[in-house]
């Protein structure tokens, strides 16, 4: 029969791999926060060539609200030149100039828009590259320690999975069957010490009896209240 004290021990080994699996946990969550840094780059690549596609057009369109005014410009000078005096020929004209002046509307229109997404753009740009800067130095720091102690846990649990391995190998599959049983229902507890006639685990009384017959040592006994297996050390 495998003993409440071998189970106890099993519950010890079983309790130091799941703070070892925690801790890990915890570190490769935080691993994943440098995936984080990597994802701020890529949005601050896409930034950036958003901004520079922005100010490209908004060259081709000074370029062009430039060419549309020197057109203006001319055409004024040849409505109000006095060379052209025929009627038909001053009302087209007329026509080329209100065309090119509403083109020069849209177009500024579109430059005072691009110039404020661009303005906007950028802030987004510079607050990136800044927040970029900050992560990476704290990033840098704190990698080499998280490598570090994933490492360390690494073989910790490596020593204690074999202690736990050689220990259940000298137990009965059964007893330890009911024991990982209890212990998945019962939040990684399976095995409760008993204190001055008290369950640890409920902190319930134990009835006299149950506690002779802990006691004694030669059957499992469950507690009656929680229903773990009773160790007397
Ligand atoms: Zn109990």
């Amino acid at each position: 029969m495998t003993s409440p004290k071998q189970l106890f021990s099993l519950q010890e080994l079983d309790l130091a791999l799941d703070q070892i699996d925690s801790k890990t946990a915890e570190a490769e969550k935080e691993v994943s926060l440098g995936a984080a840094l990597r994802g701020l780059e890529e949005a601050f690549r896409e930034e950036s060539q958003s901004l520079e596609e922005f100010q490209s057009l908004m060259k081709t369109r000074r370029v062009e609200a430039e060419t549309q005014r020197e057109r203006s410009t001319r055409l004024d000078g040849q409505l109000y030149g006095g060379e052209v005096t025929s009627p038909s020929a001053l009302e087209s004209l007329e026509q080329e100039a209100a065309n090119v002046r509403a083109q020069m509307e849209k177009l500024d229109l579109e430059l005072a828009e691009l110039s404020s997404r661009t303005e906007e753009s950028q802030n987004k740009c510079t607050e990136m590259e800044q927040r970029l800067a900050e992560n990476r130095t704290a990033w840098e720091s704190r990698q080499s320690e998280l490598t570090e102690s994933l490492t360390r846990l690494s073989s910790e649990r490596e020593g204690i999975a074999s202690q736990r391995g050689d220990l259940a190998a000298t137990l009965d599959p059964a007893g330890v069957q009911q024991y990982e049983k209890l212990r998945n229902a019962k939040g990684g507890l399976a095995v409760a010490k008993v204190s001055r006639g008290l369950c640890q685990a409920c902190r319930m009384a134990l009835p006299t009896q149950q506690q002779q017959k802990v006691r004694n040592g030669r059957q499992t006994v469950l507690c009656s209240t929680c229903g773990r297996i009773l160790f007397l050390t």
